[in-house]
Formats: C-alpha cells, structure tokens, sequence
C-alpha cells in the first residue's frame, strides 16, 4: 500500500533560484511533503507570496525590518505563519523535529551553521549550499556520520554521480571497481571568448549562463569556471574520490551531468534537461522516484553532444582549486572565503573579471596553508581573517590603481 504520511520539508534560502526551484516541485507534491519553515536574507515581498501559497509553519528573515514588514502583511491577509527574524532563527528551524527534509540552497558560507545545524540534528540534508561542504570538508563530513544525517546532493553534477555509482557505495572507490568520476562542465558564458577580450567583460556578461538560470553569485563562479573548481572539491568530499581521479569534462550542452568509469571500462551517465528541478525532484523522492510534470528529455531534438578538455591557462580558478584541494586542511576555505569577496567586489563593479583569480592566487600564497580545521570555531575563524584580509588586499590595490592615475 502506498504511504500516506506526509514529510516536513525547512527551506534555507526559499527565495533563490535553488529554492524556488524547490517549491515548483514540491507545488506538485503537495500529498507527499509540507512547508515547515521557508527562510530567506531579507527578500520579503517573494516571501510573502510564498508564505500564502505554502503556508509555512514559519517564515525566518534574517534582515529585522524585512522580518517587521512581512509580520504585518501576513497578520493583514489572515496568515498563520509564524515569523521569526535573526541568523539563529535558521539554524531553528533546520532542526524543528517535523522538519525531516532540509533544502540547504543558501548561497556562501552564510548557510554553513543553518546546514550543521540541520546535520546535528540528523535531518535528510539536500546540499546544494556547496560552499559549506567547500570549507568544512572533513569535519562536515564527519558530522554528516556521526549525527546519522542524511546527505543527498543537488548540485546537478553531484547529483547525477551520486546516481550513477552503485547503490552500496560506502566512500571505497577501488572494493566498487571505480576508475574515475568524469565531472561535466557547461564552460560557462566565455568558453569562446579569446582571453584578451574577457578584461572588459560586466557583470551582467558574467551572469547570463547559456544553459543555466541561477543566482548572481554561481553565475560569475560559472563564468570564472571557479564553480567547477568548487566542484571538484565537493565531489572529492561527497565520494572520497582523491583529485587525480575526478577529471573535468567540458560538455557545453548540459545534457550529460556527470559520469563514473567503471574498472571494466563501463562508464555510465546521467542525462536530463538542463533544469535543477530533476536533482531536487530526485533527492526530495529517494530512494523512490516522484512523479512530476517535468518534461522529458527530446532526443531528436538535441542534435549533438560535443565534448572538451579544459582551459586551465585561460581559467586559472580551475589550477586554483585543484592546489587548494591537494594542499588540504585550510587551503579550500581560505580559496572559498577570498572567492565570496572577490566576485562580491566584481559584481559592484570595484574589480576586473581577470583580477578574480589574480587575487585568489594572493590570498592563497599569504595564509598558512596548514591551518588546522577541526571544529567550526576553526573554520569561521579562518573565513573571517581571510575575508577581511581580501577586502583590505583590494582596497589597497584600487588606491595604489588612483595614486598612479591621479
Ligand atoms: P540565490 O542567490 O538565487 O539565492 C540565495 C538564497 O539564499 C536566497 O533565498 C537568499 O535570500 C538567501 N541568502 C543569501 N544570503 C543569505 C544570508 N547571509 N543569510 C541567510 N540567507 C541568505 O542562489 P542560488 O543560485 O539559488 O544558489 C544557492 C546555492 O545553491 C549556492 O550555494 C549555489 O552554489 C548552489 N547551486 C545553485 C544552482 C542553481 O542552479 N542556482 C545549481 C547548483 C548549486
Ligand atoms: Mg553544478
């Protein structure tokens, strides 16, 4: 007979695209799962639409006055959504006991506490808040085990291995006869661009993916290829996979998320529409599949699947990564933390495209790489000693660049 119970589902970052994605699925599910708690920074007019369409036990603004505004409409419209305001709120209701399911689709390390808190508590995590796996690494990993949580990735490649390797996979690339994961790439907006023309590129150049809506954040990470870079770093995480094995695979039609090679020269694949409401269609129905609207995939009409190697001269992000993930301990959170300011300041229009991973390579070089990452008090502290120090570096930079003008 077929269940009937019905699942809690806490959005972190509901207004995104991630999230919204999230509740289109789950607006077709509505037997399955219900809203507990929709979060967001401070978008509250989307909030408020979503709180009337999902009704959410809560809805959690970090911005105080988005939070007085929101309580006054919902109270206006006859709502029962609870709101509640501040940082601490999301970490609550990442762990209310009717949330079983928690979306983790905030963008940066700002969802890092909310994510662990919903792994303490051993909710199903459905991680698509990459850069928390980015900086915890080991000890997010560790926690994931011994809280009994549940991981399930939603970064569409993550998604698709995770799919593609056996059902036992316990963390063993060679007891599972694994030669390599072959993770797929869509090389962003500039995979044709001659290096000499991406000086001058704007953020909006930046942000508009062929294949891909999302938020302004991945988009430049996207376009730097900085996001594969990430990438390689939380498949590394996710499968225990050492980096020589995880190869990039410059696919521009993102059909092929993703691929595992098998010792027997097997290699299977995961292929859909370009669409992030498959991953989290998969991850919200598993180990069962959901039936859902989404539409399939026409072959006749995708006329060719192309394959390439990657640039790694023309995107240095991708070398960066790389280094950063052999080095270890706090070398990815110091290339994560110095990232988040550099495309911030690009996306104000304070930096150059080109100077993002000039100034990641500085950053890299100034900080002790060894930094041990053993509690989450270590690893805050590492991202906050290395915003600031990112910050002053480019202060620095643009008032060396006016002196010389002036
Ligand atoms: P987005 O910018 O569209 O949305 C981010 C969400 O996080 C919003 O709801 C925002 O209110 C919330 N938020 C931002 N800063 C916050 C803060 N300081 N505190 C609390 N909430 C905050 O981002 P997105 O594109 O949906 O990406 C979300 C995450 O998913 C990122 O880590 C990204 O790398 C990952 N991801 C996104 C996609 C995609 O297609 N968009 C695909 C794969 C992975
Ligand atoms: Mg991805």
């Amino acid at each position: 007979m077929e269940e009937k119970v019905s699942r809690g589902v806490t959005i972190l970052g509901s207004t995104g695209s991630v999230g919204m994605s999230t509740l289109q699925v789950l607006a077709e599910q509505r037997e399955k799962f219900h809203i507990v708690a929709l979060t967001a920074f401070s978008q509250a007019e989307k909030m408020f639409e979503q709180c009337l369409l999902f009704t959410p036990q809560y809805a959690v603004l970090v911005d105080t006055s988005s939070a007085q505004w929101l309580t006054k409409k919902l109270h206006e419209a006859g709502s029962t959504t609870k709101v509640l305001a501040g940082r601490k709120n999301l970490e609550y209701t990442a762990s209310l006991p009717d949330a079983e399911i928690v979306m983790a689709a905030i963008v940066g390390v700002a969802g890092l506490c909310a994510t662990l808190a919903a792994i303490t508590a051993g909710k199903t995590v459905l991680l698509a808040n990459k850069e928390s796996l980015v900086v915890g690494g080991t000890f997010f990993m560790d926690a994931v085990k011994k809280y009994g949580a549940t991981l399930l990735p939603i970064d569409s490649e993550h998604n698709a291995i995770f799919q593609c390797l056996p059902e036992t996979y316990a963390g063993d690339k060679t007891k599972s006869g694994i030669r390599r994961i072959l993770l797929t790439a869509s090389g962003g907006p500039f995979r044709t661009t001659p290096a000499l023309d991406m000086r001058n590129v704007t953020p909006d150049q930046a942000c508009a993916h062929p294949q891909w809506k999302m938020g302004r954040k991945i988009s430049v990470d996207c376009a730097t290829m900085m996001n594969k870079g990430l990438e390689v770093i939380e498949a590394h995480f996710l499968f225990h996979i050492a980096p020589k094995h995880i190869q990039i695979v410059v696919h521009p039609q993102s059909i092929i998320h993703s691929l595992v090679e098998y010792t027997d020269g097997s290699v299977i694949a995961q292929l859909s529409n370009p669409d992030m409401k498959t991953p989290i269609a998969h991850a919200l129905g598993y180990p069962k599949r959901l039936n859902t609207s989404i539409p399939s995939l026409d072959f006749f009409k995708i006329s060719q699947l192309t394959f390439e190697e990657p640039d790694f001269i023309k995107f240095p992000c991708l070398r960066l990564a790389y280094k950063a993930l052999e080095e270890g301990a706090g070398a990815p959170a110091i290339l994560n933390a110095a990232n988040e300011i550099a495309v911030e300041a690009f996306l104000k229009e304070r930096i150059r495209f080109v100077d993002i991973p000039r100034i990641l390579a500085s950053v890299l070089e100034h900080f002790p790489r060894t930094l041990p990452i053993r509690t989450l008090t270590d690893i805050i502290r590492l991202d906050k000693a290395v915003r600031k120090f990112t910050q002053t570096y480019i202060i620095n930079e643009l008032q060396s660049v006016e002196q010389k003008v002036s």
